[in-house]
């Protein structure tokens, strides 16, 4: 067993304290990393705050984790002691069932090891659940590890493990592209790099804001058009526009509003996850054939595209980097959706 300082929740309405914790020693197939920094998700915030259940204490949270490798194991070939590198929200999975062998190992059939908050056996991680990035060390075994490419600072990658996969793989997959008008709902953490994927992708790109509020930056980031929710001129005049609408709201919707702007077959995708149910009128989807699915994250292989892409595009977060003991300040602010627009703790403060 390694040790590493984190920072760590006791408790869902406590404040994070600084701890340590053991990290399994090396195996043949293991990645030691010196964590350089690490993006709050707002995932991180559900967990931590047991808002989706479950959740064991102390949690360390934190899945989008960029450092530099720091030892390797015996059997591992891709990756060698210096080298940039990147930890998504998964850290393994069966590696045999249909989707893992597809590549989309976090629809793993036997369930994927989470970063954090997922249980696995005492020689995985001493504990029997998952903790982290917000420490100073993790190991993943090198199958879940991916490579950061020199064209994108550790600071301004560590989101897109997390936000940038989460955003890039739906977009693949429901074809964005030029000639297709795209819409996202929130320019937060998961929204803003949407917009920016978006656009180098060559869609049509609007954004679903609350506000007027960060027009500017939405226009700057790539793209065309940006309209106020709080408006109900919006829902009018956008009505049966778009091809694809991504939904990264964190707090509850009313959906039915939003999946009257598809056009004909338009999908709309949910990507945020609030604790409550929606509600849906069958009407809604019926009238002009449209569809309202969802997307989790992305798999390994996709995730190294992902950076490859960005990194070809000149696509980084924008971020607010932050100390480790600013983390529940932090929380607050993103929850009154006053970050511009992810906040990173800079690990070398843990
Ligand atoms: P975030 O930075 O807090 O962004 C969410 C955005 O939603 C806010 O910036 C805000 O945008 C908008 N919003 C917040 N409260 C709202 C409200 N009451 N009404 C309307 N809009 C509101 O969060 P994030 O890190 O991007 O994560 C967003 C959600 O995605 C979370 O639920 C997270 O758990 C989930 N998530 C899902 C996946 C997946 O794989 N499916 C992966 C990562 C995260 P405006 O200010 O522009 O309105
Ligand atoms: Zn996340
Ligand atoms: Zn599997």
């Amino acid at each position: 067993m390694s040790k590493a300082a984190a920072y760590a929740l006791p408790s869902a309405d406590g404040s994070f304290e600084k701890v340590t914790i053991e990290r399994r020693d090396l195996g043949p197939d293991d990645v030691l990393i010196d964590i350089e920094f690490v993006g709050i998700c707002h995932s991180d915030i559900h967990t931590a705050r047991d808002e989706w259940g479950g959740t064991k204490y102390p949690c360390v949270p934190g899945h989008e984790i960029a450092g530099i490798v720091a030892a390797v194991g015996s059997s591992v070939r891709k990756y060698q002691v210096g080298d940039r590198v990147g930890v998504g929200c998964l850290v393994n999975s069966c590696g045999k069932c249909e989707p893992c062998l597809a590549g989309e190992e976090q629809y793993c059939a036997r369930g994927a090891s989470w970063t954090y908050n997922s249980p696995v056996p005492e020689e995985t991680q001493p504990g029997g659940y998952t903790l982290g990035g917000y420490a100073t060390q993790i190991v993943v075994t090198e199958n879940f590890v991916v490579a950061i490419p020199e064209g994108i600072d550790l600071d301004v990658a560590a989101p897109l493990l997390c936000a940038g996969i989460t955003l890039y793989s739906p977009l693949k997959h429901w074809n964005a592209g030029p000639g297709k008008k795209v819409a996202i709902i929130g320019m937060g953490g998961l929204g803003h790099v949407g917009v920016k994927i978006a656009a180098a992708l060559g869609a049509e790109v609007t954004v679903l804001s609350q506000s007027l509020r960060k027009r500017d930056d939405g226009l700057r980031m790539g793209a065309t058009h940006y309209y106020a929710t709080s408006d109900k001129e919006t829902f009018r005049q956008l009505r049966n526009s778009f091809d694809l609408i991504i939904n990264t709201v964190s707090a509850d919707l009313p959906i039915d509003n939003y999946l009257r702007l598809l056009a004909l077959d338009g999908s709309l995708v949910i990507l945020g996850l609030p604790e409550n149910p929606m509600t849906v009128h069958g009407r809604n989807l019926a009238a002009y054939r449209r569809s309202l699915a969802g997307s989790m994250i992305g798999g390994i292989a996709q995730t190294q595209e992902m950076l490859n892409f960005c990194a070809s595009h000149g696509i980084g977060a924008d971020i607010e980097l932050i100390s480790a003991d600013e983390i529940d300040s932090a929380y607050d602010r993103v929850i009154a959706s006053d970050v511009q627009y992810r906040f990173v703790i800079d690990a070398g403060t843990i």
